[in-house]
């Protein structure tokens, strides 16, 4: 790129289509023409280990989760992500009501979610299970020519940058957005939400057993149901929508052995979400 030196101020600049622009201009964003997005990984699955949903329940679910993982080790590469649940919960409550702001909450997330992965890494270990920082990412290719299984937390490093959310203040961008935007840094094969129901239904079926079960919506028809509750965070939507590499995502239930095994072929076994 040529460089260019302003006559009257001396000041150089580096002559690209991005020279000058404040880059909020809509116009501009409209006319910029980018190369697709580069997959890094695209035969990585990202799967996410729900906190609440499964690791919470110990000994009655994470064995089996981490079993099915394991067999899984030697047909697909997969990076699994932990979320924090309960014990975020609580740290979170503790800290509303104790007038703690965003980030600070965010930043409480981060630290289970980093408990979390550390229990499944451990649990793993056998299998090649090792415990890995996010930002050791660009290293996925050595853990798997080792013939390890990398886990990390789910929490996205927002932690003290949290965006204040519109209400409240318990941070929008927990560990199913870290998840989803992973899957989206490495264009990943599939992303995979394990959780501790089918999938996703009209409501919360813990509080309305009756709801119907949805098996497969786009971002839009989501939106237009306008649901009270949904089983991943609502941020995860636009993501979806607005992701050059990931067209869909699955939410399914770990506690049924095989789930984690079909999805990871590509079966519908839960709820797909996928882009309009
Ligand atoms: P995780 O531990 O994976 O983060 P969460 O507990 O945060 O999972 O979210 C999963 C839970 O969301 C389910 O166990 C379910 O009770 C609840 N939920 C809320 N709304 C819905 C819905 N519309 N459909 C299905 N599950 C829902
Ligand atoms: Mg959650």
């Amino acid at each position: 790129m040529a460089l260019i030196r302003e006559r009257d101020s001396h000041r150089l600049h580096i002559k690209s289509i991005l020279m000058g622009e404040s880059l909020v201009s809509e116009r501009f964003l409209d006319s910029l023409e980018v190369a697709p997005q580069r997959r890094l990984f695209p035969d990585v699955s990202v799967i996410k280990i729900g906190g609440q949903s499964i690791c919470d329940r110990g000994k009655q679910a994470l064995p089996g989760v981490c079993g099915e993982i394991a067999e899984n080790k030697d047909a697909h590469k997969m990076l699994i992500m932990t979320g924090g649940g309960t014990r975020s919960r609580h740290i979170y409550a503790i800290g509303l009501e104790l007038g703690m702001p965003t980030g600070i909450i965010a930043a409480f997330g981060s630290s289970v979610s980093k408990q979390n992965a550390l229990l499944v890494a451990t649990l793993l270990s056998d299998h090649g299970g090792i415990e890995i920082d996010q930002d050791a990412i660009m290293k996925l290719p050595n853990y798997f020519a080792q013939g390890g299984i990398p886990v990390t937390h789910g929490m996205p490093p927002y932690d003290f940058f949290a965006i204040p959310p519109e209400k409240g203040r318990i941070p929008i961008h927990r560990t199913d957005v870290g998840a989803l935007l992973m899957a989206d840094l490495i264009g990943a094969k599939s992303c995979i939400f394990v959780k501790d129901e089918r999938g996703l239904y009209a409501d919360d079926p813990k509080k309305d057993p009756q709801a119907a079960f949805i098996p497969k919506a786009t971002v839009s028809e989501l939106e237009a149901m306008a649901l009270d509750d949904l089983i991943i965070e609502r941020p995860c939507l636009d993501i979806i929508r607005h992701s050059q590499v990931i067209d869909s995502v699955q939410i399914v239930n770990g506690l049924e052995r095989g789930n984690i095994t079909r999805a990871l072929a590509g079966e519908p076994v839960g709820t797909i979400i996928t882009k309009d």
